[in-house]
């Protein structure tokens, strides 16, 4: 099926070569080996532990040539090497406390750099062809918000050929070019999104995503070793766990792949087998769904209050919209039942923002008459995530009873239809991580609901 996409803004046409039936059929998605079909277009994207060392990306190199071998053709996106983009920044930090965000993003931009060109030299060694290109290069172009920048279009022009001529294109993760040829990056953990976009734009068979852990996982594995690997998610949940903190792969990413309906796998680089976890795109209706399939959870967010403000239309706009102004995020926001006329009124944002937020909420107490501001940056949110939950009761107070057990206190709650979130105290959030995997018996294989 060849069809025209549009992309983004942009709205630039692209063709599509993928044979959607092919792929998204319900017992291709239920086989428990990945077969590719031969000569597929695949790209493997490799995060930073995967290029590690020179070792590491020598193990690279030869996953790749397997592939190639097998008569593939292979497009590889890589991060930097474990570790330089948090040196990268700390260097910076040290000359200019908060970084110009356009020189930022020309220096982080080049621990992708140097990888690209290490993986093509090791992929020439084993005697294959390669070629590197930045982002630039290739012409990933994106709108200029330099450190979150999104990905407008992409060229694959010069992909195509080079793959034409038997070539495997390494292309450079996390970064693109503007309008006006300024370097972008993508934000932390960008190259998810550079791997998923280039394969939506080539139509590639599908995307793998090669990490330190072998798939998605019913919660970290770092937190509790009892997690289980999930041999799909759908991408409704997947787009929930990533939004609220799992950090395996990056939202948009996600969000890329449920647009163009890319098949998108998350493997480990460390195993030679495995099938890893697969993003699927319908709702698994048989017995085995488990009613949660994941635990997610964050300490990037803060917590400001507003004591007594009046309880009437239009304080809600007056307290948000000056934060929407300034151009910073809110996630939960809670206004309580009033009571003689006032009510309280807290959300949440992103941490690095928490000092923004308060000194505009102190602009706006007098005009509020507030009480009182109170700000908390030591909170964490834990997130409850399944499809299940849509046709299940009763998730809400078996997670709220597992906390109280744990005698940890609530002091949010938000849900949608397939989630329910809680803000609690920092310092239980690993307690809570625990007891919830625990209460929801994610560490057993799913017997039906
Ligand atoms: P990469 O450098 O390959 O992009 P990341 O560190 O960005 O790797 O993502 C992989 C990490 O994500 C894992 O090591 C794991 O600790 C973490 N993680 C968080 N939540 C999950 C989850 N639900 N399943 C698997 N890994 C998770
Ligand atoms: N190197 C970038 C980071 O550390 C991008 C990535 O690894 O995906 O965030
Ligand atoms: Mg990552």
């Amino acid at each position: 099926m060849a069809g025209l996409f549009c992309w983004g803004d942009f709205g630039t046409v692209l063709t599509l070569r993928r044979d959607l039936n092919r792929f998204f059929r319900a017992d291709a998605i239920k086989s428990r080996a990945f077969i590719p079909p031969s000569m597929a277009l695949i790209v493997q994207k490799y995060g930073g532990t995967s290029v590690g060392n020179p070792e590491r990306i020598r193990q690279v190199a030869k996953r790749v040539a397997r592939y190639r071998a097998q008569g593939h053709d292979v497009v590889v996106v890589v991060s930097a090497m474990s570790g330089e983009t948090n040196r990268l920044i700390a260097l910076a930090k040290e000359i200019q406390p908060h970084p110009d965000p356009r020189e930022l993003d020309v220096m982080v931009s080049t621990g992708e750099q140097v990888t690209i060109a290490l993986l093509c030299m090791a992929l020439m060694s084993l005697g294959l062809k390669a070629r590197s290109y930045t982002g630039a290069q290739v012409r990933i172009l994106t709108d200029s918000a330099h450190t979150r920048a999104r990905i407008l279009r992409i060229d694959e022009a010069n992909i195509r050929a080079n793959l034409a001529a038997g070539s495997i294109v390494v292309v450079a993760g996390f970064q693109g070019t503007d309008e006006h040829g300024n370097i972008t990056t993508l934000g932390r953990g960008g190259s998810d999104t550079t791997g998923v976009a280039i394969a939506a734009a080539l139509g590639a068979d599908e995307c793998q995503i090669y990490t330190d852990v072998d798939g998605v996982y019913t919660t970290d594995p770092r937190i509790v070793p009892e997690a289980r690997r999930l041999e799909t998610v759908t991408f409704e949940e997947m787009l929930e766990m990533a939004s609220l903190g799992s950090k395996v792969l990056q939202i948009r990413s996600v969000e890329f792949a449920g647009k163009y309906k890319v098949r998108l796998r998350v493997l480990s680089s460390f195993e030679e087998e495995g099938e890893g976890t697969l993003i699927t795109f319908e709702e698994d209706n048989d017995m085995e769904q488990a009613i949660i399939s994941g635990i997610a959870f964050n300490r990037d967010e803060a917590k400001l209050t507003l004591l007594g403000v009046p309880d009437r239309p239009g304080v809600a706009h007056q307290i948000l919209g000056p934060i929407a102004d300034a151009n910073v995020d809110v996630d939960m926001i809670i206004q309580n039942v009033g009571v003689d006329g006032l009510t309280d009124f807290s959300f949440t944002v992103h941490r690095n923002e928490f000092s923004k937020a308060r000194a505009i909420l102190e602009q706006v107490q007098p005009h509020l008459k507030a009480r009182d501001i109170r700000g908390d940056d030591r909170i964490a949110k834990v997130s409850v995530v399944g499809v299940g939950m849509r046709s299940h009761v009763g998730i809400a107070s078996r997670m709220f009873r597992a906390l109280s057990e744990e005698g940890i206190n609530i002091q949010m709650i938000s849900t949608s239809e397939i989630k329910i979130s809680v803000v609690i105290d920092e310092k239980y959030m690993e307690l809570a991580v625990r007891v919830l995997h625990k209460a929801f018996e994610l560490d057993r294989a799913p017997t039906g609901v």
